[in-house]
C-alpha cells in the first residue's frame, strides 16, 4: 500500500521504517526539517534498537522518504497515519492542537486530490476526540461524510520506546476502531501478516483501550513500587516477594511493570493519567484511584533523593537520563527530575547516558536538551570513566552494560542502585551498596 505518516517522533518513525520493511510504500512527514532530513539521509530521528538499520535499508531500497509537503504526500497514498504528539497542557488535559492542525492540512490536501483516502489516527487521544473534533474538521475541508468520502480509524499504538521495533513486529494486540467497516479494512490489510489478536471496535472504544492500557500500567508501577518501599523498610527482599506473587499463574499476572524499581515517567504514562483524570473530574466522576497513581509516583523519585542526602556526600554521578533505557526520550523522565532536585540542592553533578550522548551528536533531541535542559546540558558527559572519576555517590539509573561493566566495587564509593542491577544480591553485603529497590 502506499502510506503517509505524520509526525517521525518515537511512534511515527517507528511506524514508517517498519511499514516500509513490511513491503509498503512510505513517505513521512513531519514539520520538523531536523527530522526530515534525518530520514532521507537514511538515519533515525529517533535512538530505538534496530531502527537505525531499518531506515537505512527501507531508504536505500526506495520503500522509505520524507518530507515536509502535505500536498505532495497525500497525493502519493491512499492511506495516512497520524501520529503528531498530543502532549498536556498546563491545567493536565490532552493538547490536541497537532491532531487539529494536521487534519486540517490532510483535509485540505484531500480536497484537491479527490478519491477515497483513509485517515487513521495513531495518537493517543481521549475517547470521543475523533469523532467529535477531528471528523468534523476533515468533512469541512472534504465537503463529504466520514465514512463515505474519506475513510476514518482509530488504531492505538502499543509500543514501548526501547523495545519499539519488536513491539511493532510482535504487537500485544491490534486494535482498530473503524468508522465504517472499508476504513477497518485498510488498517487491518497494513498490518497483514503480523502476529497477535486484531479487535474491530467502535472508534471511542478504541481510544478508551489506550487509556485502560496505559493506567494499568502506571497503577502497577505504582503498587509494585510502594510494595517495594514497605518491604524495605521490613528488611524484605521485595523481588523475591514479587518472584512468588508472579509466580502465582492461576490469576494470570504479566510481570510486566510489576518490578520495583524506579519511578516511571516518559512521554505517555504520566500526561495519559493526567488527561483521564482531568477528563473524570470534568465529568463529575470520582477516581481516588486513578488521581493516586502520578503522587505515589512522586513520592517514590523522593525517595530516592533522600538515599543520596543520608550519604551525606555532594559530588554525585548519575548513571541514566532518558526515562528508561534503551531510547534517548527525555520527556517526562524521572531522572531528569531526580538530576534536577540534586542540582537544585546544590549537588556536585555528573550525568552520563550513551542513548541521550548519540543523540546529541546526531542532532535528534539537542534541541530538546539546549531549549529545556540547559542547565543539565553542562552536567552531561559522554564517557562513563568521566562520571567514576568525578563521583563519590553514583546513582544507577540504567542497566546498560557498558556502565555494569566500569560501576567500582569496594572503592568507598556509594552506590545507589535504583533499578536493582543484575549483581545486586552480591552487592548487598558491601559496604557502600544502597538499594532503592530491596
Ligand atoms: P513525538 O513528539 O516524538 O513526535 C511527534 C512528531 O509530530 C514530532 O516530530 C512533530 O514535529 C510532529 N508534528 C507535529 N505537528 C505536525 C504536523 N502538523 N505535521 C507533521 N508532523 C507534525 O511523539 P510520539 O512519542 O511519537 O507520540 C505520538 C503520539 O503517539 C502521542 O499521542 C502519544 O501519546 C502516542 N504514543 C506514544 C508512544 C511512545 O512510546 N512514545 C506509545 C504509544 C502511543
Amino acid at each position: 500500500m502506499r502510506v503517509s505518516v505524520f509526525g517521525l517522533g518515537y511512534v511515527g518513525c517507528v511506524s514508517a521504517a517498519c511499514l516500509a520493511g513490511m513491503g509498503h510504500q512510505v513517505v513521512g512527514v513531519d514539520v520538523n526539517r531536523v527530522k526530515v532530513d534525518l530520514v532521507n539521509d537514511g538515519r533515525a530521528p529517533v535512538v530505538e534498537e534496530r531502527i537505525g538499520e531499518l531506515v537505512a535499508e527501507a531508504v536505500a531500497a526506495g520503500s522509505l522518504r520524507a518530507t515536509g509537503d502535505v500536498r505532495e504526500a497525500i497525493r502519493d497514498s491512499e492511506v495516512s497515519l497520524i501520529c503528531v504528539g498530543t502532549p498536556s497542557e498546563p491545567n493536565g488535559s490532552l493538547c490536541t492542537t497537532y491532531l487539529e492542525r494536521v487534519t486540517e492540512e490532510i483535509g485540505a490536501a484531500l480536497a484537491e486530490r479527490g478519491g477515497r483516502h483513509t485517515v487513521v489516527f495513531r495518537s493517543t487521544m481521549l475517547p470521543g476526540t475523533c469523532l467529535n473534533l477531528l471528523v468534523p474538521i476533515l468533512e469541512k475541508y472534504v465537503g463529504g461524510t466520514a465514512g463515505v468520502d474519506v475513510g476514518v480509524a482509530v488504531n492505538p499504538e502499543f509500543l514501548r520506546e526501547g523495545t519499539s521495533v519488536k513491539d511493532f513486529f510482535d504487537p500485544p494486540k491490534t486494535v482498530i476502531g473503524e468508522l465504517d467497516a472499508a476504513s477497518g479494512d485498510v488498517v487491518a490489510a497494513l498490518y497483514e501478516g503480523l502476529p497477535g489478536e486484531v479487535f474491530r471496535v467502535p472508534v471511542a472504544t478504541a481510544e478508551a483501550i489506550k487509556y485502560a492500557d496505559n493506567a494499568f500500567h502506571g497503577l502497577k508501577i505504582g503498587f509494585a513500587n510502594e510494595l517495594g518501599a514497605v518491604c524495605r523498610a521490613l528488611g524484605v527482599d521485595s523481588h523475591q516477594v514479587m518472584d512468588v506473587f508472579l509466580a502465582d499463574r492461576k490469576l494470570n499476572i504479566s510481570p510486566a511493570y510489576l518490578r520495583p524499581g524506579f519511578a516511571f515517567g516518559g512521554s505517555c504514562l504520566p500526561k495519559d493519567l493526567r488527561s483521564l483524570v482531568h477528563a473524570a473530574q470534568r465529568a463529575d466522576v470520582s477516581v481516588p484511584i486513578l488521581s493516586h497513581v502520578l503522587p505515589s509516583n512522586a513520592d517514590h523519585l523522593q525517595r530516592a533523593v533522600e538515599l543520596v542526602e543520608r550519604t551525606g556526600r555532594r559530588r554525585v554521578g548519575l548513571f541514566g537520563l532518558s526515562f528508561k533505557p534503551g531510547t534517548d526520550d527525555l520527556r517526562e523522565s524521572p531522572l531528569v527530575e531526580l538530576a534536577e532536585r540534586l542540582f537544585g540542592k546544590g549537588y556536585d553533578l555528573r550525568i552520563h547516558d550513551a542513548n541521550v550522548s548519540l543523540s546529541r551528536l546526531l542532532g535528534a533531541n539537542r534541541e530538546y536538551i539546549e531549549n529545556r535542559l540547559p542547565h543539565l546540558a553542562q552536567l552531561l558527559a559522554d564517557t562513563v570513566e568521566e562520571v567514576v572519576e568525578h563521583a563519590e555517590v553514583i546513582l544507577v539509573g540504567t542497566g546498560d552494560p557498558a556502565v555494569l561493566e566500569q560501576l567500582p566495587h569496594g572503592d568507598g564509593t556509594v552506590i545507589v542502585d535504583l533499578v536493582r542491577l543484575p549483581d545486586a544480591e552480591a552487592r548487598r553485603t558491601e559496604p557502600g551498596y544502597v538499594g532503592l529497590a530491596w
